[in-house]
């Protein structure tokens, strides 16, 4: 048998019951003669609830700090949870980020990881211990600590399956699975028995929250088989997200996300010369702010304007760099708009098959829903909406493309045996 890596969200140890709930899932691949490693999040909302006493404290806390106290959240949980375990007989240890050795960049708040110790937590499942890590944290190499972005603890849990050449990675949630939108807001949406990693990682980059971006793409690169699945229906499987080759798709489009989390940015009368747009975005990558959507266009004046979308989070460090840019082309004005959704659709089938895009956008116009801004990319496509109409494209979207769960499933065949 093999080495199992769990992974429990905040949900799934909210309380003590919950606490016990997950101590038998993890005892289950135990008894089964597993190697266990397990993550956790902080209990329930902690995580919010620290963020929100921070903004008490002070309006703009410094992020080193921010890491400091986010990082106490997971650290409640690790211990309760092994407690938990050894109240039934198991051999348990928790270990933090530190301990492990779970070493990141050198940058607070959405650290990268770079490298993950393998030699004491191997050292403790020899000695026949379940190991409790936790999960969305790290340390930088000269010993500070950091935290991975919001969701984290979802690719703390991948990296340690692939550093230690896990069987499987299980990320036990609230939810039965990955399905084709958020089931809170299409409540009849279906369900995949399986997924591959491209489509998860975009689904996931563009919204669908019940994965960290980072932790597909970890899983991608050293194929770790992932499951996402219910820590409250411990029978059943969830969906399994692995690597394309064995899938056949049927339907050119497997999910729906939306992201609120953008803000638009508009800088009008730049010069129409070379240059302008490497030095704006230049100086924003310098700034490690990532940008979304972005659309030029040429004014009669020999100007253009360069709308983009930015994170929420890097808002107002955008604003200043881009105020530095205006300065030094002498552009025009700074328009922002806070209330915009990106709302996208994803799916590998949708490569070669013209008229995808044009189905979207008549979906989204029969429901008297506006465009603002269009990105495409192989497998997605992704429109800027009003966000008070969010919720009312992804269920016209999800109608369009037969994604409600009275359809037809995507996969047929044998599921493999992992
Ligand atoms: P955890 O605390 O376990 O990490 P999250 O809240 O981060 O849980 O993720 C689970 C939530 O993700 C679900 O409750 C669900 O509402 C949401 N979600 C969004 N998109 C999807 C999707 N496509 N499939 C399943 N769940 C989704
Ligand atoms: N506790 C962190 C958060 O709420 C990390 C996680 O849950 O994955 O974002
Ligand atoms: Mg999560």
């Amino acid at each position: 048998m093999g080495i199992i890596v769990q992974k429990f969200g905040g949900t799934s140890v909210a309380d003590a019951q919950k606490i016990h709930n997950a101590a038998n899932a993890v005892i289950r691949e135990k008894e089964k003669g597993n190697d266990v490693v397990v993550v956790v999040s902080a209990m329930g909302h902690t995580t919010d609830y620290l963020i929100k006493l921070a903004k008490e404290v002070t309006p703009s806390p410094n992020s080193r700090e921010m890491d400091m106290l986010l990082s106490t959240g997971e650290q409640v949980s690790i211990a309760l949870l092994s407690m938990a375990i050894q109240s039934h007989g198991y051999k348990a240890i928790s270990m933090n980020g530190q301990q492990v050795g779970i070493i990141t960049e050198n940058i607070h708040s959405k650290a990268r990881i770079v490298d993950i110790k393998t030699e004491k937590l191997k050292k403790y499942l020899n000695e026949g211990n379940i190991i409790v890590v936790a999960g969305f944290q790290g340390v930088t190499p000269e010993g500070e600590i950091t935290t991975l972005g919001r969701g984290g603890s979802d690719t703390s849990a991948v990296a340690i399956a692939a550093a230690l050449k896990a069987e499987r990675c299980d990320i036990y949630t609230d939810v039965e699975g990955v399905y084709a939108t958020d089931p809170r807001i299409v409540p009849n949406i279906q369900k995949s028995d399986i997924i591959s990693y491209e489509e998860m990682l975009e689904l996931a980059r563009v919204g669908a929250n019940v994965l960290h971006p980072r932790s597909v793409e970890t899983a991608k690169q050293f194929n770790v088989p992932l499951r996402v699945r219910s820590s409250f229906k411990l029978d059943n499987l969830g969906t399994l997200i692995i690597g394309v080759d064995n899938m056949e798709i049927y339907k050119p489009v497997a999910g729906v996300a939306a992201d609120s989390s953008q803000i638009r940015i508009l800088l009008s009368e730049l010069p129409d010369i070379p240059g302008t747009a490497a030095k704006l975005f230049g100086a924003l990558a310098k700034n490690n702010i990532s940008v979304d959507m972005i659309i030029q266009s040429l004014a009669s004046n020999n100007t253009n304007s360069i709308a983009f979308t930015v994170n929420e989070e890097d808002y107002p460090s955008a604003i200043e760099i881009i105020n530095e840019v205006k300065k030094e082309f002498n552009a025009g004005e700074i328009l922002t708009d806070k209330d915009i959704s990106k709302v996208s659709i994803v799916g590998a089938g949708m490569v070669d098959r013209p008229g995808i895009a044009a189905d979207m956008f008549r979906a989204l116009a029969d429901n008297n829903i506006n465009i603002k801004m269009i990105s495409t990319s192989e497998i997605k496509i992704s429109c800027l909406v009003e966000k008070e109409n969010a919720n009312k494209a992804i269920k016209a979207l999800c109608k369009e493309f037969n994604l409600e769960s009275q359809e037809k499933a995507v996969v047929k065949g044998d599921l493999p045996n992992v």
